[in-house]
């Protein structure tokens, strides 16, 4: 039995999808998890949620829209609570200018005033000039999304192991590590690039897909979560530091939702959190193998958007090299 199966080590995004993947394409897996619950210390907790290839496309490498593009079918197909309503970037009239260069970055949007704000987001009517909408871009919300691949995986009859970071492998090619940060004794160039959060709850507005403000430091953003719940991030800081949001973040997170819309103002501050991205020097995702085990690793910002590709790297590998495939397979 204990040749015959993968373990996958961590339970965020990278183990969860890796697993989902792994067990759709006949492998018999399980899951090991050091927390006690789900999401309890993953930075995958703290994510936004958006799968907005094109939108990053503006401001990462491009590997990012195109390795990230078909995660959004990967995520309609593995989570029904994906919403595919496309995003929208807006700027201040200060900032203008920006949203120029932003759109000369970029593809797969159009181009709409301040009336095709309105019909999208009714709430934004009269707030904006003009605005770039990115028709195929999606978003979730990821405490529901690791809840429902976890549901996937009880469903198929694969064990998510709390409590436990004992993968009982002896084998270390039977071992697929998707710790985030906590792999980088393994990983010597995985580094903690800080992100804050803020969770606000308001009735005053309401926003069917994620709105992004341009800003001159920070890449800001609101994400609905439904029944009156926002999700507003996300800095990005060359930090390793783990501590409360910085009050100047906080109040560069709530500035962001206040220009959006005034009524953001009275809304009530729900969760402040803040956690540090696995990444990678050139912050891009890699599968690499090291003694043996196969880390999946260095989701940096992209970790719902390219954790897909990832675990599709995953089960790719390990169904090629593996000699004893058919072993490994379910009866
Ligand atoms: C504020 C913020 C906003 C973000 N917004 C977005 C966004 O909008 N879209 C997006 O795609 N990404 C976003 N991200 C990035 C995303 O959250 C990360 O890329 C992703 O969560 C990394 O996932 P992971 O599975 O590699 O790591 P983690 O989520 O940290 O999971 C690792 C798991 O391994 C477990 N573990 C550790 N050690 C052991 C051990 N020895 N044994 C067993 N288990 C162990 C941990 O408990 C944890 O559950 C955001 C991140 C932050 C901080």
């Amino acid at each position: 039995m204990d040749r015959s199966a993968i373990s996958v080590i961590g339970a965020g995004v990278a183990g969860l999808s890796c697993a989902v993947e792994l067990s759709a394409r006949g492998f018999a897996v399980d899951v090991v998890e050091r927390a006690s619950a789900l999401g309890e210390g993953a930075c995958s907790w703290m994510a936004g949620g958006m799968l907005a290839p094109w939108c990053e496309r503006a401001t990462t490498d491009e590997a990012v829209a195109r390795l990230g593009a078909p995660s959004i079918t990967w995520w309609l197909r593995n989570f029904p609570g994906t919403v595919q309503k496309g995003s929208l970037v807006v700027a201040p009239p200060r900032d203008a200018a920006d949203l120029t260069r932003f759109a000369q970055r970029t593809e797969r949007f159009e181009w709409i005033d301040g009336d095709g704000l309105g019909n999208l987001e009714p709430d934004l009517a009269g707030r904006f000039r003009r605005g770039l909408f990115f028709p195929d871009e999606a978003h979730l919300d990821p405490r529901k999304a690791l809840a429902g691949l976890a549901a996937t995986l009880a469903a198929r009859n694969v064990p998510i192991r709390f409590g436990t970071t004992d993968a009982r492998r002896r084998d270390p090619k039977l071992v697929v590590d998707c710790r985030g940060l906590a792999a980088r004794g393994h990983l010597p160039d995985l580094r903690g690039v800080r992100g804050e959060m803020i969770v606000v709850h308001t009735r005053d507005i309401s926003l069917s897909r994620p709105v992004r403000l341009l800003h001159p430091r920070i890449p800001l953003y609101i994400v609905p979560r439904g029944e009156g719940l926002f999700m507003i991030g996300a800095t990005m800081i060359e930090s390793e530091e783990r501590r409360a949001v910085s009050l100047r973040s906080a109040v560069e997170l709530m500035n962001a939702a206040y220009t959006l819309h005034p009524a953001f103002g009275e809304a009530e501050i729900v969760e402040l959190g803040a956690d540090l991205r696995p990444a990678f020097p050139d912050n891009l995702p890699h599968v690499r193998q090291v003694d043996g085990v196969l880390h999946a690793n260095g989701l940096f910002r992209h970790g719902f958007l390219l954790a897909p590709w990832l675990a599709g790297q995953v089960a790719d590998f390990l169904e090629t090299r593996d000699e004893d495939l058919p072993e490994r397979r379910r009866a």
